[in-house]
């Protein structure tokens, strides 16, 4: 029997996990302020919170949002395995990025899943965000995702980075790209690594 048998739930991060690369930071490199960015992510989690790093960088992008999405739509890779595993298990996409940048890649690949993010208010004098809920959550204080996992358990979840880290501390199995799995460590918290989601699929089978 599978280790995710109902009411088990596994819940997949979009952004550097389903997608080979972070779409926020194709979007940040091609349109947004550099300079602005790797400051920004040397500051996450020490002296910014994420929802402040998130509204800061998304505000250097001014791009019409026609253009971005037709970039994405060019560029964005799905990691292997994801419509194996999207058909077997019908995971939850839980991202902190967006609706609006990611309905239209799932659409381009003819899948139907589950969503939970934020959206987009694309202005021209550069992007805002509005928060799916602007009350944070009790464990970290920020704008994280364990406010949105679901109740079944077992709870299975997969990452790559730092908005994935207080969700993953709340699953009873992870499985984790290098730059979360670095963190799990320092927390004494046990991970799987993975490269493809078939290696997911055969550890849960
Ligand atoms: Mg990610
Ligand atoms: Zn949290």
């Amino acid at each position: 029997m599978s280790f995710l048998a109902p009411p088990g739930q596994l819940v997949v991060d979009w952004d550097g996990t389903i997608t080979v690369h972070d779409s926020q930071w194709m979007l940040l490199e091609r349109y947004g302020d550099g300079e602005v960015f790797s400051a920004m992510e040397g500051s996450l989690g020490t002296t910014r919170s994420y929802r402040e790093v998130m509204e800061l960088e998304l505000a250097t992008i001014k791009a019409p949002f026609a253009e971005a999405r037709q970039f994405l739509l060019d560029e964005v890779e799905l990691r292997a395995g994801f419509r194996e595993l999207l058909a077997r298990y019908r995971p939850l996409i839980l991202s902190g990025g967006f609706v609006d940048t990611i309905e239209p890649i799932l659409a381009r690949e003819g899948l139907e899943a589950e969503l939970v993010a934020n959206r987009l208010d694309p202005r021209p004098d550069g992007w805002r965000i509005h928060w799916r809920d602007e009350t944070p959550c009790p464990v970290c204080g920020d704008l994280c995702k364990r406010r949105y996992l679901p109740e079944g358990r077992p709870l299975v979840y997969v990452g790559d980075g730092y908005s994935d880290r207080c969700a993953a501390l709340a699953a009873d199995r992870v499985f984790a790209l290098p730059r979360l799995g670095e963190y799990l460590d320092e927390q004494g918290a046990p991970w799987e690594p993975f490269a493809t989601f078939d290696d997911i699929a055969a550890a849960l089978s």
